[in-house]
């Protein structure tokens, strides 16, 4: 890799931390440009491996000797962000946010060395549905890693952002769909007159490429099962051979109409060998994934409707993420975008999908550190967001869709005689996929003026989102002035 000779010094680098890949990128005259790893890859696979030795091994090398140390290897750690899953490495528990900072650590030492200065601060793309835990969790790994997080940008939007300023229009209503390894966001944005504006997000934490690996591994585990009566997922090795090439089978299924997995000796059995040869054609994957196709076109429309507009608004479909490559994801958006075939040019094919979400990060950093000056970007919130009242419920005060600055105010009163204080639980609301569930945000306690009886305080609880998506929970006891606050930096959306 050769070191840049560019006197140039960006303020702010993007990072696209991916399930599978990672890129890093930077604002260089007023265009976004990508940053090639030490081995001059533009993409770096998020793969750890952690040797007994102690020895970290990121990126290519770690994704090459995965199936052989597979005990030593975390792959597609951002599945597992935000949850308290162990990974036993190298003698010690790690947890997702510390995998992340590894592969952070080493995105920021691959800048350096390519820029020629020390990287400090960053715009990191997240999955428009990461809620507050995986937010938080993505903060905490950046910052293991030195790294000051900016801004945590929506993956879509930042697509978004790439494309509209890559394209010479003056305005676009676009349709962004990023279907990656473990999630799906879809995003409608605008973008008129230099300015941005996201008018709705959706998706969902559980559709990816690994969905549609299971289809194939389970087609072909059962398969086995038939021919054979060996049921290869009882083997360990046999069963990461089979997950590895049911991917690519997948992948090689985007280009031509069959495919096939062929694997000598996958497993040993009394009577000798067995060896996996099996051709899968488009048709039938397009038949395992139908349950997911149906439910993806369902994300798509409940999107539409959180916005109130219709399909026919969108000029302009955008899509990113390695599972967009499958066919039957592009039929199913001309099937839901264009019926009757008279959009030829709806799909942007020219996207470069691997470094849309990257370039759209280098952009949000231009924003951000005056680079790209002229350019205004509006984001609105993702969830729902409000406080437990005394009986567990939810009660909103900012609504999912909200437009940054927001705030809202609403009177509260004790549920008790005599109640001295009251806890102000702030949560989140995901009402994806018509199950809303609720995250913890955090609390604090109010103290109220002493004895009065239940329902007679007013206190006043509010809600504040600044420029800098940083919520602010207030309450105030209006008969006595005491008050109290908490702070939630980055939680809410980006
Ligand atoms: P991303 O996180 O955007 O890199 O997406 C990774 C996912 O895209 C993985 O599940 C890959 O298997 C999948 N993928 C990559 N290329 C293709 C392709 N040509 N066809 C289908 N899936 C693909």
């Amino acid at each position: 890799m050769q070191k840049s000779k560019q006197k140039h010094i960006p303020k702010i680098i993007g990072i696209d931390l991916g399930t599978t890949n990672s890129l890093v990128s930077f604002i260089k005259d007023g265009s976004p440009r990508i940053i090639p790893n030490e081995r001059g890859s533009r993409t770096t696979p998020s793969v750890v491996c952690i040797k007994p030795d102690g020895k970290e091994i990121i990126g290519e090398m770690a994704r090459n000797q995965a199936v052989l140390n597979s005990e030593q290897t975390v792959a597609n750690v951002k599945l597992a962000m935000g949850t308290q899953q162990k990974y036993p490495l190298n003698g010690r528990n790690y947890l997702p946010e510390e995998i992340s900072g590894l592969i952070l650590a080493r995105l920021k030492e691959n800048g350096e060395e390519y820029l020629g200065q020390d990287i400090t601060d960053a715009v990191i793309t997240v999955p428009a549905y990461f809620d507050d835990n995986q937010r938080r969790a993505t903060m905490h790994a950046a910052g293991m890693s030195g790294i000051k997080v900016r801004k945590l940008l929506n993956e879509p939007t930042a697509a978004a952002l790439a494309y509209s300023c890559g394209s010479n229009r003056p305005d676009a209503r676009l349709l962004v769909v990023d279907l990656g390894g473990g999630t799906l966001d879809i995003t409608l944005v605008e973008y008129q007159n230099k300015v941005f504006q996201v008018k709705a997000v959706g998706g969902s934490t559980a559709i990816g490429g690994v969905n549609f690996d299971t289809q194939i591994i389970n087609h072909i585990l059962q398969d086995f099962k038939e021919s054979h009566s060996c049921d290869l997922s009882a083997d360990n090795v046999a069963f990461q051979q089979l997950v590895i090439q049911s991917e690519k089978v997948k992948v090689d299924l985007s280009s031509s109409p069959e495919a096939t997995m062929m694997i000598p000796y996958i497993t040993m059995t009394d009577s000798g060998p067995l060896h996996l040869n099996k051709t899968i054609s488009r048709s039938v994957f397009t038949d395992l994934i139908e349950p997911l196709l149906a439910e993806i076109k369902t994300l798509i429309l409940d999107t539409f409707s959180k916005c109130k507009l219709t399909t026919d608004w969108v000029d302009s479909v955008i899509m990113v993420g390695g599972s967009t490559r499958i066919p039957a994801i592009e039929s199913l958006l001309l099937d839901i975008l264009d019926p009757e075939g008279t959009q030829p040019d709806l799909i942007k094919k020219a996207i470069n999908q691997d470094e849309a979400v990257a370039r759209g990060a280098a952009v949000m950093a231009g924003i951000l550190s005056g680079e790209l000056a002229d350019i205004q970007f509006n984001d609105i919130t993702s969830h729902d967001l409000g406080i437990l009242n005394h009986q567990g419920e939810f009660e909103k005060l900012v609504e999912a869709g909200s437009l940054f600055p927001t705030a809202t105010t609403k009177l509260f009163t004790t549920a008790t005689d005599n109640q001295e204080e009251v806890t102000i639980q702030v949560v989140q609301q995901q009402g994806v996929n018509n199950s809303p569930t609720l995250v913890d945000l955090g609390n604090f306690n109010l103290n109220v003026a002493p004895g009065q009886q239940k329902g007679a305080p007013n206190i006043d609880v509010t809600f504040a989102i600044d420029l800098n998506e940083i919520l602010t929970v207030s309450a105030i006891d209006l008969d006595t002035h005491k008050n109290a606050e908490i702070s939630i930096e980055h939680e809410v959306s980006s």
